[in-house]
């Protein structure tokens, strides 16, 4: 490492032992030194005032002050863990990027054939589908809702004439009201319920629900609504658009990147396993997933359930391999969430270890949320 770039993210090659987000703690260390110097002059004071049976140790050693951070644990990666300030986040791979969007416009539209179209601004997507009398729109991402009718008007005059909620979640969704109009709205009948839960002016009741099964067939032009379980949350459907070969399901899969952290929120992660799988052997030409820049492939579907597998085999490992309690401060032993948490730590780091070489320069932001996948690994491992 070069004087210059010493607070970079150094190459992951012969580096594991810098751990280059330690440095951002002894940049801090000063202070941090003076704020336990103050504290533990409190703490004498309580101690002369309390007598010789007072609470709090009178040590000056930052690592024996109660609920303070010690040494990093052994082996740990060079990954920064979660709560450490990042210098630089590491590269994304060319593979992850998607076509430019032009800064003067802030979206760009992708023709996905036959009347079908993407929008995104290369974090999150949507869709709208022309036929002979009108616009049907997937998702109204609150971050497209301004760029949806412009979009539209590059290709058509038509009116919007319906809405389709790929699932109840704001980030997809909360653009709906500002599309303006009255559309008629289809979404999964799961997605009516959280959304009345939810009660926001900015994501309309759906007007039409199902419960397994719906077609939408307007003009000449078909889409097929399919539900198939909970996995991110319960009423997110597959959309598929059989004469376009065009297969949209939302926060499954990432292409080219990481998914969004722990699973991309998955409420049921077993679940989101399986529905990876699923999309993996359905018959599809085009994937859209409802984030990140492109459009994904067969291949890119592949690449996440391999993913997918290599952090449940790394997980299991280390799991195994690690021993519970090995290394805990005994003044802790009756402290069972401390017991687990310095547990699970180390089977993180471990997880983090092994997926690090492979997989770093394959994925966009796999330093961004390795650590959250692999906690939520060892955890759905562990209880479900
Ligand atoms: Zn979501």
């Amino acid at each position: 490492m070069s004087k210059e770039n010493k607070n970079d993210r150094p190459s992951l090659v012969g580096t594991r032992k810098n751990y280059p987000w330690a440095q951002h703690h002894s940049e801090r260390s000063f202070m941090r030194n003076a704020r336990i110097i103050g504290f533990c002059f409190v703490v004498l004071l309580i101690g002369i005032v309390a007598g010789p049976h007072g609470v709090y140790s009178q040590s000056d050693n930052s690592s024996t002050v109660q609920g303070a951070a010690g040494e990093p644990y052994p082996n740990m990666p060079a990954i920064a863990p979660i709560g450490v300030r990042i210098g630089k986040y590491l590269d994304v791979p060319s593979s992850s990027q998607g076509p430019p969007i032009d800064p003067a416009k802030g979206y760009r539209v992708q023709d996905l054939g036959k009347g079908l179209y993407m929008i995104t601004d290369n974090a999150i997507q949507s869709m709208f589908l022309i036929y002979d009398r009108g616009v049907v729109v997937i998702d109204a991402p609150q971050n497209l809702a301004a760029y949806i009718p412009k979009a539209i008007a590059e290709i058509s005059d038509k009116p919007i004439t319906h809405l389709i909620y790929s699932h109840s979640h704001a980030d997809h969704i909360g653009g709906a009201k500002a599309l303006g109009g009255h559309p008629i709205i289809i979404a999964h009948e799961e997605t009516l319920r959280l959304l009345k839960r939810d009660a926001d002016p900015n994501r309309p009741l759906p007007t039409v629900t199902f419960s397994d099964k719906y077609t939408l067939r307007v003009g000449n032009q078909v889409l097929e609504l399919s539900y198939h379980g909970n996995a991110h949350e319960p009423g997110n459907i597959f959309i598929y658009a059989p004469a376009q070969r065009v297969l949209m399901v939302v926060d499954i899969v990432f292409p080219g990147w990481m998914p969004w952290r722990r699973f991309a929120l998955a409420q049921d992660i077993p679940g989101y396993f399986a529905q990876v799988e699923e999309i993996r052997k359905m018959d599809w030409d085009t994937f859209v997933g409802g984030h990140v820049a492109r459009t994904g492939t067969h291949a890119d579907v592949d690449v996440q359930a391999e993913f997918n597998h290599d952090v449940k085999q790394a997980a299991a490992t280390a799991l195994a391999t690690t021993k519970p309690g090995e290394g805990l401060n005994p003044l802790d032993k009756n402290n069972p969430w401390a017991f687990f948490d310095h547990y699970i730590d180390r089977v993180a780091a471990q997880c983090v270890n092994t997926l690090t070489p492979k997989w770093s320069t394959k994925l966009g932001g796999f330093d961004v949320y390795i650590w959250d996948q692999c906690y939520s690994m060892e955890q759905t491992l562990r209880i479900e």
